[in-house]
């Protein structure tokens, strides 16, 4: 890929899809403010300070790749570390929080039991190894969202940047992860930035890959995340048309029932660090 056709990150639409005319920037500088204002409420280390945050709606937690992390890795702040991963899922447990099926959670409502959302991005073979055994020893279900065409491969959307390469979960493995009581969603087929696609291309990626995902596995694929968390109406509009009932993003925030099920915001769980590399936190950090 040359260097003029790899998507800068500053680029990125956000994914306010409330709005019915498009944001101008000083709107867009206030609708991707979190709502919490605070440093360290845009991903997720421990439980102390969502506590209350996390009991007004429906909180969900973004992991990508537990373990160790590999020398040479780039993102750091993807990976999260097993001891840390057991942590932060025996707060939740120890705080009464419960992971109901998605087709139970979803809609989003008020709920009397605290409850949360674990999803993982991307299928990567380390989700697998390290987060199975904890999952099923803290009782917590998890989806996966998985790059239809990118099964059984590794993630080489995230070459272009120069970042290690890790193996994503093959059918054998994805056949576990099911096995063991957890679900799978749509992350497209390839990994692209949807709004940079034209629009016959993305609606390939959106549907086929829910296709796929159920010709395979025999099981309805209802739930699909954005790449990068890049999506305009556009996009959110084919979601609808291909029939998924929700979408996930990465903007930051808690889900209330006021909010669109095609923009479900999700808090990056990760190391504690003052230093927010994530590139997805990258603008935001700016605009403070
Ligand atoms: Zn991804």
């Amino acid at each position: 890929m040359r260097r003029e056709e790899v998507p800068k990150f500053n680029d990125r639409k956000t994914c306010n899809l409330q709005l019915a005319t498009p944001p101008s920037n000083s709107q867009l500088s206030t609708f991707s403010l979190p709502r919490y204002n605070n440093p360290v409420s845009t991903y997720y280390h421990s439980l102390a300070p969502f506590r209350e945050l996390f009991r007004t709606g429906m909180p969900v937690l973004m992991y990508h790749k537990l373990g160790p992390r590999p020398r040479g890795v780039r993102l750091k702040g993807l990976y999260v570390a097993e001891k840390l991963f057991a942590r932060q899922l025996a707060e939740l447990r120890d705080a009464g929080f419960v992971t109901p099926p998605l087709d139970q959670a979803l809609p989003v409502t008020k709920r009397s039991a605290p409850t949360v959302l674990l999803t993982f991005d991307d299928g990567f073979v380390n989700a697998l190894r390290y987060g199975l055994p904890l999952l099923d020893e803290f009782k917590f279900r998890a989806v996966q969202f998985l790059v239809a065409d990118r099964i059984g491969g590794i993630n080489e959307w995230d070459r272009p940047k120069g970042e290690v390469m890790e193996p994503l979960m093959d059918d054998a493995q994805i056949r576990d992860w099911l096995a063991a009581g957890h679900e799978i969603g749509s992350h497209t087929c390839t990994h692209p930035f949807l709004t940079q696609l034209s629009p016959a291309q993305a609606r390939e990626e959106i549907t086929a890959s829910r296709k796929k995902l159920e010709d395979k596995f025999g099981r309805p694929v209802e739930h699909f995340c954005y790449p990068y968390g890049d999506c305009n109406e556009a996009v959110r509009d084919l979601i609808v048309a291909a029939g998924y009932k929700t979408a996930f993003t990465t903007e930051a925030g808690v889900n209330t029932p006021a909010d669109s099920p095609f923009a479900l915001k999700r808090y990056m769980a990760r190391y504690p660090s003052r230093n927010l590399k994530s590139f997805w936190t990258q603008p935001r950090a700016r605009m403070r």
